[in-house]
């Protein structure tokens, strides 16, 4: 009996480390997947306006944004794709710190204003500066919506709902591979940890 219960706890361990090795091998692509976009040579710059509130808009070509997005960046950006929801690692990012249009570098929205929607796309109250993202209506797919892009480079970000919580009950809902995030210490600057 003794032996037949050491076998069923052994049999236990087995099935465990092999859900964790699952599981270990879903991390690994993952962030080999974060590397691909991170190892942009684009991207991974925190670029704010020389002057805060004023953008300069810049006109890239297409080719330039294809060598130098991957090619999830370049689908959501530049094709107005949207990434499958609960992809992108930035929807957990829960530390202070900004996050960047990952074309440009241009800082769009912060930790502050970031919260958890549920929707599985990094969720936003309100921009950094409503200067920084542009607004239009998006009518596509049979949906009336507000598609929200970088005011530099025009990048598509995402969209905004009036579903949104206090202070201003607006969702900015924003594709995690079209930003960067950037943490408040490695900025140098103090935001409030959530
Ligand atoms: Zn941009």
């Amino acid at each position: 009996m003794r032996s037949f219960s050491i076998l069923l706890s052994l049999l236990f361990l087995i099935a465990v480390s092999a859900a964790c090795n699952s599981q270990g091998q879903v991390a690994t692509t993952m962030s080999e997947e974060t590397a691909t976009v991170e190892n942009n040579p684009v991207a991974f710059k925190y670029d704010p306006p020389a002057e805060a509130g004023k953008v300069t808009t810049v006109d890239e070509s297409d080719d330039y944004w294809r060598e130098n997005l991957s090619s999830q960046a370049y689908n959501v950006l530049r094709e107005d794709g949207t990434e499958r929801s609960f992809t992108s690692p930035l929807n957990d990012e829960k530390r202070a710190g900004i996050f960047t249009c990952a074309a440009c570098g241009l800082p769009l929205f912060s930790s502050d204003t970031k919260f958890e929607s549920g929707t599985g796309w990094p969720s936003f109250y309100e921009p950094i500066d409503a200067a920084y993202v542009t607004q239009d209506e998006d009518v596509r797919y049979g949906m009336r919506r507000v598609e929200v892009s970088c005011a530099r480079c025009g990048g598509h970000q995402g969209h905004v709902f009036p579903d949104g919580p206090k202070p201003t009950g607006l969702r900015y809902c924003i594709n995690g591979v079209a930003m960067n995030f950037a943490p408040a210490t490695d900025l140098g600057i103090e935001l409030e940890e959530k």
